[in-house]
């Protein structure tokens, strides 16, 4: 077991941070200690951003088939140290080894998205706007790019943002969630390795002091931000406030809508997997199904079966299927939520509260819980759980439970299951949510396509991965151009 401090990365070294805070990491199979994160000051958030903007003047003139060399040495990194990464993340944040390796072969994706940076920067040009006069559009970096980031990806969600920022020509500073700054340790020590001038990625550990820090900070002109919704608000109002452009991904309640021409064996399976996987502690999970008309009496028995039958343990066991949940609070409050459900008349179908894992009793743990009859107007309905907690609603047609879906307050991702061409293209027209299932659970973009949530669960224009974050970690600037033949010399 180590016990190690973790270090912030600044100007190409590790620094111990001099926080008068520390906070105990733990692993939440087992409760033991994995190290302490300091909780770094305003002061070194300054130190880092004046790092990054003189790597960045610098930076930003290398060309960019140059600037992408390192990344292609990191993927070869990541790809080399793959299976201890995944087990660091499974060791720090609960999730199943095989959910690691999912998580992190999305960050190495974006990576790789990234090296095609020589294209995706293009700009564009027409010719002759008016006689002898040319006009075309530059894409130029911003500067200092910070991304705040959440618990539940520790490796992922940095990567949403980090290769495209300065394979853009930016210099980086990445605040990872302080309940798994592990994973940021393994993966700043690769990217130290693939050879970034210094001061162009740079890590702090910490809390609310860093985030302030960087939100009023004169030299991060862009923010990147994903967590829950309340935080995902303010970084935008003071991020905007402050003048920068800011892209802030928030919490979600995921509706699936199940219909009775659905194939039952794998919509089961499939719901399952998004509803419990990663112990429900996935912005995409699915939280909510709603199921029309004859599908309640064929779903409702085989769902509460998977459930009851998730294997739950140490996400390090390969036999394991759900992991826990990432702190004690988080348990009490999910555990909660299921009382509220059942309090507002829900049948608690599996109740997975309060369960004995054999050999980690000090362990974080829920099982799989599903309750059934939910009120669509309760809390249990509406409320953001972030557990492996699904909730049942029964209604008629189709169109009622389209406008179940649209009644919400989050629009991250909603589902369907159907056999039918003709539901599926109402749905995927209708539905409000910016990533749409047809026939899968958790609609989690590829990184060649943006991660578009939509409602509360984004403030912002631009998301995350591929040619959005090309947009929002560029700035474009326009030139009009004349050259008469009569200036120029003739030969
Ligand atoms: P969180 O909002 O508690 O924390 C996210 C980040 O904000 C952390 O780095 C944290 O240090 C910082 N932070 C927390 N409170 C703050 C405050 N008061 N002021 C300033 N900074 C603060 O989120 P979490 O619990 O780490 O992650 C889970 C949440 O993230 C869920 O709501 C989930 O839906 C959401 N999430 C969304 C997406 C998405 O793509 N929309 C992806 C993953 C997670």
């Amino acid at each position: 077991m180590s016990h190690q401090s973790m270090l912030n990365y600044v100007d190409g070294k590790w620094r111990p941070s001099a926080a008068a805070t520390h906070l105990e990491v733990l692993n939440p199979a087992t409760g033991d200690s994995l190290g302490q994160v300091p909780l770094s000051t305003a002061v070194e958030l300054d130190a880092a951003a004046q790092a990054a903007h003189r790597a960045y003047q610098q930076w930003r003139h290398i060309p960019p088939p140059e600037r992408i060399q390192p990344l292609f040495r990191l993927k070869q990194l990541l790809e080399e140290q793959f299976e201890p990464l995944a087990r660091t993340i499974t060791r720090e944040c609960g999730k199943t080894l095989n959910e690691s390796r999912g998580e992190l072969r999305r960050a190495i994706e974006n990576v790789e998205v990234a090296c095609g940076i020589p294209t995706m920067m293009q700009g564009g040009i027409l010719e002759n706007i008016a006689p002898g006069i040319d006009e075309f559009v530059l894409r130029q970096p911003i500067g200092v790019c910070a991304a705040i980031c959440p618990f539940n990806f520790p490796a992922m969600i940095p990567f949403w943002f980090l290769p495209y920022a300065i394979a853009c020509g930016n210099s980086v500073i990445v605040k990872p969630s302080e309940r798994v700054p592990l994973t940021m340790q393994k993966l700043f020590a690769l990217l130290e390795q693939a050879g970034f001038p210094p001061g162009v990625v740079n890590l702090i550990n910490g809390g609310k002091e860093v985030v302030d820090a960087i939100l009023d900070h004169p030299l991060i002109p862009a923010v990147s931000f994903v967590g829950s919704t309340a935080v995902a608000r303010y970084v935008y109002s003071r991020g905007a406030a402050n003048g920068k452009r800011v892209q802030a991904q928030g919490g979600a309640k995921n509706p699936v809508i199940i219909l009775p021409d659905a194939e039952l064996e794998s919509t089961t399976r499939i719901v399952a997997d998004s509803a419990f996987g990663c112990a429900g502690q996935r912005c995409l999970a699915a939280s909510v199904a709603v199921l029309v008309g004859e599908a309640r009496h064929t779903f409702t028995e085989a769902i509460a079966d998977a459930a009851a039958s998730r294997v739950t343990g140490y996400g390090l066991d390969e036999a394991v299927q759900m992991g826990p949940v990432i702190t004690p609070q988080s348990r009490e409050r999910i555990e909660q939520l299921i009382q509220v459900g059942a309090n507002e008349g829900a049948d608690l179908l599996v109740d997975g509260r309060h369960p004995q894992i054999k050999g980690y009793e000090s362990g974080f743990f829920v099982r799989p819980t599903v309750l059934q009859h939910v009120n669509p107007a309760g809390e249990i309905a509406r409320t953001e759980i972030f557990g492996p907690v699904l909730s049942l609603i029964q209604v008629a047609t189709i169109d009622e439970a389209i406008q179940l879906v649209n009644q919400g307050q989050y629009g991250n991702m909603a589902c369907l299951f159907t056999s039918s061409g003709a539901a599926a293209r109402q749905f995927r027209h209708e539905a409000e949510a910016g990533n749409i299932g047809i026939n899968i659970g958790v609609a989690a973009p590829m990184a060649f396509f943006p991660f578009s949530g939509w409602k509360e669960s984004f403030f912002g224009t631009l998301h995350g991965q591929a040619n959005h974050a090309v947009e929002f970690f560029t700035q474009t600037k326009v030139v009009v151009e004349r050259w008469p033949q009569e200036w120029s010399r003739q030969f």
